[in-house]
């Protein structure tokens, strides 16, 4: 069995998946990508059938980024050869003067050139009467937005990539890290293995990979939830008569038509309670889904029918929200992704971006934002703010 390797992923989520596919095009055998648990499990961030994919972002640089995260899909798209976007268009709505500007979102996309639309309240009724918004609301239309097909583009990384060469083994938990001469020793399930380049992307869990390098980050992981709602209106409720949809204020609630299952979807931003990776239940938080509902009745009555399921999922906060995406200031070799909660639309370009860090060192894109030793990154207790 071989046990060197070039390159190896400590975790097969979104963000990992999406690395070893874009390591696998220019390293192919030469990357070995490992996961604890079986590939698309669902105790982590990135399973369900769909994420939010937006241009519309809260600073330039997101927008920059999510525009080149749209190419890094489309390629990939290409290379798998189905579809893995899906353009609904997207609403972002709220009453004058919330909690969360809309004004951050419109001079971003001002700033980057990305066109959209202005819209009151009568023409957001306009045009998708499902939406009972009252005269104090106003919205920002962006067409772009949509659905990232999340189980089918982390299938499509994972599929792929062992396509390109790449090993990827399941069930095989990292235990140590132990850096040597340059190099990684990697000991997973029982064996070592070793590599000149190591690629952390492990969620919920990134702390006790860390550990190993003297790291600690003031990472806050919460359970989160999405419900499917079966609406008896269901035509109206398809991709092609109901934008993806972000109520821009505290709380945040977004949604998306109905996708995978036979209803739409929704679900409160960074509602949840805080856990751990470990101790996580996977009950969902009857009071969190009593928001949301509510919440319907008074803006989307029409999407509400019998509950479907809801399903939880882990947030992994930065506290600033903001990603993590860096190589490690004393192991230039180790490069680590944290995705803050909001960063399934980015895989594939994420994995692209931690590629290069590996085999370049360097990326084109700017991830200065992300770097990991900003300022309240270093904080024991910094203030958090994650309504962005
Ligand atoms: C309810 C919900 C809704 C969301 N909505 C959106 C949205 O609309 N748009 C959007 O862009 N983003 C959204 N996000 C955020 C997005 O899904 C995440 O940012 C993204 O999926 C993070 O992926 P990841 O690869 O970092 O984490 P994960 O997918 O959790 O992957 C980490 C992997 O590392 C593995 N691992 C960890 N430690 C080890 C180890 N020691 N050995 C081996 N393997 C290990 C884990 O088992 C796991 O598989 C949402 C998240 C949730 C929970």
């Amino acid at each position: 069995m071989k046990r060197d390797y070039e390159y190896i992923v400590l975790g097969l989520g979104g963000w990992g998946g999406a690395a070893a596919y874009w390591l696998s095009r220019r390293a192919g055998g030469e990357v070995l990508g490992l996961e604890q648990f079986e590939i698309a499990h669902v105790r982590g961030e990135s399973q369900d059938h769909s994420r939010i994919i937006r241009l519309s972002y809260h600073t330039p640089d997101y927008v920059e980024l999510a525009r080149h995260a749209y190419i890094a899909w489309h390629e990939l798209e290409r290379d798998a050869k189905e579809p893995l976007v899906l353009k609904t268009g997207g609403l972002d709505f709220a009453k004058r003067g919330s909690a969360v500007p809309l004004a951050n979102y419109s001079g971003s996309m001002d700033a980057a050139g990305v066109p959209y639309e202005h819209l009151d309240a009568a023409e957001i009724r306009r045009r998708w009467p499902q939406f009972t918004v009252t005269d104090d609301i106003h919205g920002l239309y962006q067409p772009e937005s949509g659905i990232a097909m999340a189980e089918r583009g982390n299938a499509a990384h994972v599929r792929m990539a062992r396509a390109h060469g790449a090993t990827l083994r399941d069930q095989a938990p990292v235990e140590r890290l132990r850096p040597v001469e340059g190099e990684v020793e990697v000991t997973a399930g029982g064996v070592t293995y070793r590599c000149r380049k190591l690629v952390i992307a492990a969620g919920a869990w990134s702390n006790s990979a860390l550990a190993d390098f003297g790291l600690h980050l003031p990472l806050r992981v919460t359970k989160e939830q999405v419900t499917y709602f079966g609406t008896p209106h269901q035509p109206e409720f398809q991709p092609d008569r109901f934008p993806i949809w972000i109520w821009m204020d505290d709380p945040c609630f977004y949604g998306f038509p109905a996708f995978g299952e036979a209803g739409p979807k929704a679900g409160q931003d960074g509602g949840g309670q805080e856990t751990t990776a470990e101790s996580r239940s996977f009950e969902p938080d009857q009071a969190a889904l009593a928001r949301v509902v509510k919440f319907l009745e008074t803006y989307i009555p029409k999407a509400l029918g019998p509950i479907i399921y809801t399903k939880t999922c882990l947030y992994t906060l930065t506290p600033d929200r903001d990603f993590v995406l860096d190589t490690l200031p004393a192991h230039p070799n180790v490069a680590v992704g944290i995705g803050g909660g909001h960063g399934y639309k980015f895989a594939s370009l994420i994995g692209r971006i931690l590629s290069e860090l590996a085999i370049d060192g360097r990326t084109e894109r700017n991830i200065e934002p992300f770097r990991i030793d900003r300022e309240m990154l270093q904080l024991a207790n910094p203030p958090a703010n994650y309504l962005v």
